[in-house]
């Protein structure tokens, strides 16, 4: 059976991919990706065959790499993050369905919202919810409910593509969703590059936070309402009360 991996190499940095993500992108003879993400690893990975397209060119560069493992080369489709979480690894499969001599495999990535958490501090420490604010392939109303949802359960909540240059009001649209239920003070955070040139986070209160520049390296953190501010720290608290006598 022929192999294709789909893989999710972490925010950026190399130190941050797994282990097993490592392993994976060695073993492989050809590495397809998204011109960004292939430039990042290609330092550590120089011998490989590289097929790199631009954005908004999933469909193609899926193609050309089912074609590749068809034709026996061991192939990984690389992803940032976790290649399942607004990633390749559903549509890869599905594109799949057509090869049925090439196996479909992922490989988890350290996915934006936990590496960004870690960033902030313990950002999600307790029940998150993820929500993209792009609506490319999600109808906008979907994403407001979701949002207002979320907000009315008290989950933190990552947004993923806050924003970008059609969008610039999504942000704002969304701090006044959730400014529907919680109030102006909880504590937010938001992280730019994690792992790449330029990485930068901020902690900051939800009124504060449409005023954000955000781009499409960005993710935002709202906390929920019992999120505090431990020194220059954004803490979720896992909802028991502090022991004093350890965990
Ligand atoms: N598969 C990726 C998400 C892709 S969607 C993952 O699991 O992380 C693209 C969005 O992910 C960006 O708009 C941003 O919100 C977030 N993101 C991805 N990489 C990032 C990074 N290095 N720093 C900050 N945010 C990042």
């Amino acid at each position: 059976m022929n192999q294709l991996f789909v893989v999710g190499i972490g925010p950026g940095a190399y130190e941050k991919m797994t282990l097993e993500a490592q392993q994976v992108l060695q073993t492989c003879d050809v590495i397809a990706g998204y011109t960004v993400y292939a430039d990042l690893i290609r330092p550590h990975f120089p011998e490989k065959e590289y097929l790199t397209t631009g954005m908004k060119q999933e469909q193609e560069r899926c193609r050309m790499a089912l074609e590749a493992a068809a034709a026996g080369k061991k192939t990984a489709v690389v992803c940032s993050g976790d290649a399942g979480v607004y990633g390749m690894a559903g549509i890869l499969m599905e594109m799949g369905e057509d090869y049925p001599d090439v196996e479909v495999r992922a490989v988890a990535g350290v996915t934006a919202a936990l590496s960004g958490s870690a960033l902030l501090g313990a950002a999600v420490g307790h029940d998150f919810a993820v929500i993209s604010l792009s609506d490319l392939l999600t109808p906008w109303e979907l994403i407001e409910k979701r949002l207002d949802c979320a907000a009315m359960a008290d989950l933190v909540i990552c947004l993923y593509n806050p924003s970008s240059k059609k969008r610039k009001d999504y942000l704002k649209r969304a701090c006044d969703i959730v400014l529907r239920h919680q109030g102006p003070d909880t504590v937010c955070g938001y992280v730019k590059n994690i792992g790449r040139e330029g990485e930068q986070c901020a902690i900051l209160p939800l009124a504060k936070l449409a005023d954000v520049e955000t781009d499409m390296f960005t993710t935002v953190f709202i906390g929920n309402s019992q999120t505090r501010k431990i020194g220059d720290q954004m803490v979720t608290p896992r909802g028991y009360q502090l022991k004093k006598d350890g965990c």
